[in-house]
Parts: C-alpha cells; sequence; structure tokens
C-alpha cells in the first residue's frame, strides 16, 4: 500500500463490549482481528494510535457464575478479572501477526484527580509509543466501584485523548452514527457533521443502551461534544463495518457523525482541569469584586484579598471550587495554599495568588466547553 498523507498522526481508537463480543460475551475474535488489521496499516504508515477497548466484563461473563451472596459490584470485578486476561492476550496473540507488540494500561478515573498521577500515565503512555509499543487502554475494572468509575469507557478515551493529544478520536459502537430522529423512520439519516451548537441532536437520542456495554448514545454524544470542543475531531461509527477507521480517514462513503472543535485547543493544565469537576476537595466563596474579575474578558488570576470563605479541606495543589457570595458555582482551579492556610489568610493579600489563571477553569468553559 502506498504512503498517504493522513490528515492526522495521532489517534485514538475506542471499542465498545457490543463490537467485539458475540450475545454469549465470549469475544469476537474475527471482528477484533478486523480492528486490529485496521490499526495495523495505520501503525505501519507511521500513526500513533491508543486503543481503548471494552470488553472485560463480558469476556468473563461465560467463565463464572457468582454465589448467591456475590454482589453485583463483587461479580462484575470478578468477570473484568478474568476477562481482562482473555481480552488482553487475544490482542496481544492478533497484534503479534502484524509484528506489533501491545502492551496493556489499566486506568482508574482517580488516577485523573491527581496531576502528578495523570503525568505519570501520561509519560507512561508516551514512552510506550516512542518504543513501539501499542497502548491498549481498558478502565481497571477490578477496583472500580461505583462512585469512582468512569461513566463507561467513551468517558475514558475522551480522557486519554485529551491527555495524550490526540487529533482524532474514533468511537466504535454498533451503530452507525447520530440520526436525526427515530432511525428507521421516513426522512430520518445520520448527521454527518455537528460543529459547536449548530445542531442540537440531544433531542433525538434516547438514554437507552443494548447489550453490554455501560454507555449508550446520550452518554456518547456528551463525550464527544466535550472533546470536540477541545479541538479534537471525534468520529461516531459502527466498529461491525469491515475497515471503517481507514474509510473514514480516506474520506470513502461510509455513514459516520462527525463532532468538529470549532476553536484552539486549550492549554494542557486547563484540559486536565476540565475533565477534573468531580474531584473538587473544598471550594472557597469570592467577592463581588474579584467575581467580576475573574469573569471579565481579560483572563485574571484568584487573589486571596477577593476571598471571603473557605470551605471544606484541601491541600496545597488540590482542586477547588469558586463559588460567588449566593453560592454559584464560577468555575474551578487548582489553589496554591492549604485550606488552613487559605482561612487563616481570608482578606489578607498575600504574593502568590490564590488560584493562578493558567490554572483555573470558568464554569461556562466547563458547562460549554472551550470555544462552541
Ligand atoms: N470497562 C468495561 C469492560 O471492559 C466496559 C465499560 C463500558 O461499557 O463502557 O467491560
Amino acid at each position: 500500500m502506498k504512503n498517504i498523507d493522513w490528515k492526522y498522526k495521532k489517534i485514538a481508537i475506542k471499542v465498545g463490549s457490543n463490537v467485539i463480543t458475540q450475545e454469549d460475551g465470549s469475544l469476537n475474535v474475527g471482528r477484533m482481528l478486523r480492528i486490529v488489521e485496521d490499526i495495523a496499516v495505520l501503525s505501519k504508515q507511521g500513526l500513533e494510535v491508543i486503543l481503548i477497548s471494552s470488553g472485560a466484563v463480558a469476556a468473563g461473563r461465560g467463565s463464572v457464575v457468582p454465589a448467591k451472596r456475590t454482589n453485583i459490584v463483587s461479580a462484575k470485578q470478578i468477570w473484568a478479572a478474568i476477562g481482562q486476561v482473555k481480552l488482553m492476550s487475544t490482542y496481544q496473540f492478533l497484534f503479534e501477526k502484524y509484528n506489533i507488540i501491545a502492551g496493556q494500561v489499566l486506568a482508574t478515573k482517580e488516577g485523573f484527580s491527581d496531576r502528578r498521577h495523570y503525568l505519570n500515565m501520561k509519560n507512561c503512555i508516551s514512552a510506550m509509543i516512542e518504543n513501539k509499543v501499542l497502548p491498549v487502554v481498558n478502565e481497571n475494572d477490578t477496583v472500580a466501584i461505583n462512585e469512582l468509575m468512569f461513566t463507561d469507557n467513551d468517558e475514558l478515551s475522551g480522557m486519554m485523548a485529551s491527555m495524550m493529544d490526540s487529533q482524532a478520536l474514533f468511537l466504535l459502537s454498533n451503530v452507525d452514527g447520530i440520526y436525526n430522529g427515530v432511525p428507521g423512520s421516513d426522512g430520518v439519516e445520520i448527521i454527518k457533521e455537528i460543529c459547536g451548537d449548530s445542531v442540537n441532536p440531544e433531542q433525538y437520542i434516547t438514554s437507552s443502551k443494548s447489550g453490554f456495554g455501560r454507555g449508550g448514545m446520550l452518554t456518547k454524544y456528551t463525550t464527544a461534544r466535550k472533546i470536540a470542543s477541545e479541538g479534537v475531531d471525534v468520529f461516531i461509527a459502527n466498529g461491525n463495518r469491515d475497515s471503517i477507521v481507514l474509510d473514514i480517514l480516506r474520506g470513502k462513503e461510509v455513514p459516520f457523525t462527525q463532532l468538529r472543535g470549532c476553536n484552539g485547543r486549550p492549554k494542557s493544565v486547563k484540559k486536565w482541569l476540565y475533565h477534573s469537576d468531580t474531584f473538587a476537595k473544598g471550594a472557597v466563596v469570592v467577592n463581588r469584586g474579584a467575581k467580576d474579575a475573574l469573569l471579565a474578558d481579560r483572563a485574571s488570576s484568584l487573589l486571596m484579598v477577593g476571598i471571603t470563605g473557605v470551605e471544606g479541606y484541601f491541600e496545597k495543589g488540590d482542586i477547588i471550587r469558586i463559588l460567588d457570595e449566593e453560592g454559584n458555582n464560577i468555575g474551578l482551579g487548582k489553589s496554591a495554599y492549604d485550606s488552613r492556610k487559605a482561612e487563616q489568610s481570608i482578606g489578607v493579600k498575600l504574593p502568590r495568588p490564590f488560584i493562578h489563571y493558567h490554572y483555573l477553569v470558568l464554569n461556562d468553559e466547563l458547562r460549554n466547553g472551550f470555544g462552541t
């Protein structure tokens, strides 16, 4: 195959459980091979690919029937412990056919809450790629419990794509894309492209989901929109179609929905904060003047003199929320002081800002994404 000048150099591909497992939960090795073939072609052509694959829980399900007293969380953890090994060894076996060494990365949502841990993970995956080891990522389902879980692997793949500065993210499930109505009804077709708020497909998407995966189209769309707003091109497509990723990249007429980033890419620290809103440890209340300064067009830091209250217990470097005097959430950022120092310094002028503007995201950005 001749070398093509691909539009993207770094891509992430997420494959859902429903694509690579069969009805009885066993792995659909033929389907996995098709996906591996696509990735092999792209890797050989110099593209950096990260694969995020679900399927661990589904693949383990057939092996053990948990005892009656085993609760559902533990049952899923057991299935994942068995299934992840099957999933990964199958991937390793298939990639080896193409002389590609695949390595496993297991992530937890908590791992994203700490910037050091986040950078460790980023360094590890970068080093794998540099050494031509293909990262195959999944959630560490054996330690995942509801409160600390990724909503689904769509969310995990979005965070991965954002962390690794991927230029495109492919979300492959068993549907062809987002439709502008109920699929199969008169005049209903796939929405080809969504840029910013130009189309509002939420009205058409039901929150129902099918089969083994945790996610559904609604969470897929929410993730896709958030990641697109960071400047990543997101493609929602059907992983049951052979060569779907290659076909999209080659510009073939195949069904998919593309969400396009309409704006520039935010700084990396802001991207990390943007995905961290569930990890806030405490909060500070700011006065009117500080609120106005933060919301003004010009970027400004939050100074200690603008703070009138401190809530919760947090360490220096933790993520905290910023509230106005009415209790409204204005944004969040990384604190330069711990909560004790902050309490002692209310209204005092300190040499360093409480939150530097490089480490601060405002609610508009959190809610609407960067520039959409
Ligand atoms: N991590 C889960 C698994 O491998 C899948 C989560 C999801 O369905 O998105 O089974």
